[in-house]
C-alpha cells in the first residue's frame, strides 16, 4: 500500500518543519496553515482516524494532548486560546488517512459551526467529482507551496497590503531620554560584523557621538510604554533619536547573506520572507520591554512590514520601521 504524506515526514522522506518529536508523536507545520500558529500533532503509529483507534492507543492519544498543551505554551498562545481538533473521513474534511490533531492559534478563531455543508441530503451527481477536482487542485498547490517554502528565495504567494502610518515626532517624544533634544548620531559604526547571536538590546549612550548627544543622567533612565500591535514606520532623523536614546531592540529583516555583509549596529537578523516559520525563534528572543526597530533594504519595506506583523499578531509593540533602511544608512554612514 502507498505510503501516506504524514508516514513519508514520520520516515524523512519528505521535508516538514518539526516542532516536537520523540518516539511515538511527531508534530509539523502545517504546509497551508489556516492560522498563524498550525501544528499538525501526528501519532507515528499507523492509525488511519479515530475510528481506527482501540484501547492501546489511549496513552498515545493522551500524550497528543500534552503535546499540544507544551506547544501552544512555545507559541505563546496558551493564555490567549487555541484549538485542538482532527476530521474523521470525507465529511469531517479528513484529506490525509493518519490520525493527526490539528493546533490552532494566534487569533480568534470563531465558534465551531462546522455545519456549512451546503445542498444536505441533496447530493449531486458531481459531488464525488467536484471533490476529488478539489483535492487534486489542493495537492497541486500543496506541492507549489511545498516547493516555494523550500526554496531559499521564497515568494509570498499573496502579496500582503499592510497599514502604513507614518509615526509623528510626539509618537517618539515618550521613549527619549531627552525628547527635545536635536537627533543625535546613533550609538553604533555603521557596518559592523557583531555576530548575529549577540543581543541587540542596549540603552547606552555612545561614547563617539558628536557634541549634540547629551550624557544621560541617571535619574533621566528611558521609559518604556508598550504600545501593543502598534507599528508606524519612520524617518533616519527619528531611527537615530531613538537608537540614541531610547530602550530598543534592532531588527534585520534582510536575507543573511545582506545582513552577513553589513549591517546596523547590534541587529539581530530574522529574514522577512521567512517570518512566519521563525516565530517560536522570534517570540523567544525578541523582548516586550523595548521599542523595537526594524529595517531592510528601504523602500516598500516589504520584509520589514512581515516581521512586524507576526510581532504585532503576538501583541508586541511599538513597532517601528526604518523606511530609509540600509540604503539610506550606507550612504550617511
Ligand atoms: P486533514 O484535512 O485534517 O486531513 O489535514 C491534513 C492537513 O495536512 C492539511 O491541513 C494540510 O494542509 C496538511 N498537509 C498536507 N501535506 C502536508 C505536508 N507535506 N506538510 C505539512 N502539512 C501538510
Amino acid at each position: 500500500m502507498e505510503k501516506n504524506i504524514f508516514q513519508r515526514i514520520i520516515d524523512r522522506e519528505i521535508p516538514a518543519t518539526i516542532e516536537y518529536e520523540d518516539n511515538e508523536i511527531i508534530a509539523i507545520r502545517d504546509i497551508a496553515p489556516s492560522a498563524p500558529v498550525h501544528v499538525l500533532i501526528i501519532p507515528k503509529r499507523a492509525i488511519t482516524s479515530i475510528n481506527a483507534t482501540a484501547e492501546a492507543d489511549v496513552e498515545i492519544i493522551g500524550r497528543v494532548f500534552l503535546v499540544a498543551r507544551d506547544l501552544a505554551k512555545k507559541f505563546g498562545i496558551n493564555e490567549s486560546g487555541y484549538r485542538v481538533t482532527t476530521n474523521i473521513n470525507s465529511d469531517g474534511g479528513q484529506t490525509v488517512p493518519h490520525l493527526h490533531f490539528h493546533l490552532l492559534g494566534g487569533q480568534p478563531l470563531g465558534r465551531m459551526n462546522s455545519a456549512q455543508t451546503s445542498g444536505h441530503g441533496t447530493a449531486s451527481p458531481y459531488r464525488g467529482i467536484l471533490r476529488e477536482a478539489g483535492i487534486l487542485i489542493l495537492c497541486a498547490i500543496g506541492l507549489a507551496i511545498g516547493f516555494n517554502m523550500m526554496n531559499s528565495k521564497s515568494l509570498s504567494w499573496v502579496k500582503k497590503e499592510y497599514e502604513k502610518v507614518t509615526a509623528s515626532t510626539s509618537d517618539l517624544d515618550k521613549y527619549l531620554t531627552t525628547p527635545t533634544a536635536p537627533a543625535t548620531q546613533p550609538q553604533e559604526a555603521a557596518q559592523n560584523t557583531t555576530p548575529s547571536s549577540e543581543v541587540a538590546e542596549t540603552t547606552k549612550t555612545d561614547t563617539t557621538t558628536t557634541s549634540a548627544a547629551k550624557p544621560t543622567p541617571a535619574s533621566e533612565k528611558p521609559t518604556f510604554v508598550a504600545e501593543p500591535g502598534v507599528v508606524k514606520e519612520i524617518t533616519y532623523d527619528q531611527f537615530s533619536r531613538l537608537m540614541a536614546s531610547a530602550p530598543y531592540y534592532l531588527i534585520d529583516a534582510r536575507g543573511s547573506d545582506k545582513y552577513a555583509e553589513g549591517h546596523i549596529g547590534n541587529a539581530v537578523n530574522f529574514y522577512g520572507a521567512e517570518a512566519q516559520a521563525r516565530i517560536p525563534d522570534m517570540l523567544s528572543n525578541v523582548p516586550r520591554d523595548r521599542v523595537i526597530l526594524i529595517y531592510c533594504d528601504g523602500g516598500e519595506c516589504e520584509l520589514s512590514h512581515h516581521v512586524a506583523d507576526v510581532l504585532k499578531q503576538f501583541g508586541y509593540g511599538p513597532i517601528f520601521i526604518f523606511t530609509g533602511g540600509w540604503a539610506e544608512w550606507k550612504t550617511k554612514h
